[in-house]
């Protein structure tokens, strides 16, 4: 958590020359394609650290993006950056380059249905992201119940994940097999189902890449 816009960037894992390049536009989801409208850079007094001002407005859609960015000066890592920005992309388009595939799939396959409103289906994809997560996770059982105790016991999420797991599960369940006084999942239900997803990913898949990668270069 940032205590001063002069820390920006300064712990940052991000690499790169600044946002411009990898920046997904809001609107037309096209990346890196900006022209900078307007810049101001700002030194701080008594010091080399700059926060860097940018309205950009993307080639392909003509909508415009406002980023404050800077580089780190005491950082781990000086070819890193980090920045702000208005307006932030409402959906998720592409997973992270180190996940499995078929987990990128799955995961893939729930935002669309979260983003197309296909809430039940939606649902159905995110529980098979969660058992392809729990599986790459090294817990394979006869069934996703079995598996989600498995991750339990192996200590790699804490308890109130599992139980979320199980509501994952159980809500899964219900859109995959309805009666005839099934009701249909809401946006709301699939809204935190894919929170839930998002952050249990991030936990299984992303940070344990950001420890190895510090490890890596300390
Ligand atoms: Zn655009």
């Amino acid at each position: 958590m940032l205590s001063s816009w002069w820390d920006l960037a300064e712990w940052s894992f991000i690499h790169g020359n600044g946002p411009n390049k990898d920046l997904i536009c809001s609107f037309c989801e096209h990346i890196g394609n900006y022209k900078v409208d307007y810049e101001y850079i700002k030194h701080k007094p008594n010091s080399k650290k700059e926060l860097i001002y940018q309205v950009l407005m993307c080639n392909n859609c003509a909508n415009v993006t406002m980023v404050l960015w800077s580089k780190p000066l005491h950082g781990h890592y000086p070819d890193a950056y980090d920045y702000r920005r208005v307006p932030w992309p409402i959906n998720k388009f592409t997973p992270p380059e180190h996940w499995p595939d078929k987990i990128k799939s799955y995961w893939k396959q729930t935002h669309e249905c979260l983003k197309n409103e296909h809430f039940d289906a939606c649902i159905v994809m995110a529980r098979s992201a969660l058992q392809m997560a729990i599986r790459y996770a090294g817990c394979k059982g006869s069934n996703l119940w079995q598996e989600i105790e498995l991750l339990g016991k192996s200590g790699k999420i804490p308890p109130l994940m599992i139980e979320w797991s199980h509501e994952l599960r159980k809500s899964g369940n219900h859109s995959a097999h309805p009666s005839d006084d099934t009701v249909m999942a809401n946006k709301k239900d699939a809204n935190d189902i894919v929170y839930f997803l998002d952050f249990l990913l991030e936990y299984l898949f992303d940070l344990p890449k950001r420890i190895a990668d510090f490890r890596n270069r300390i």
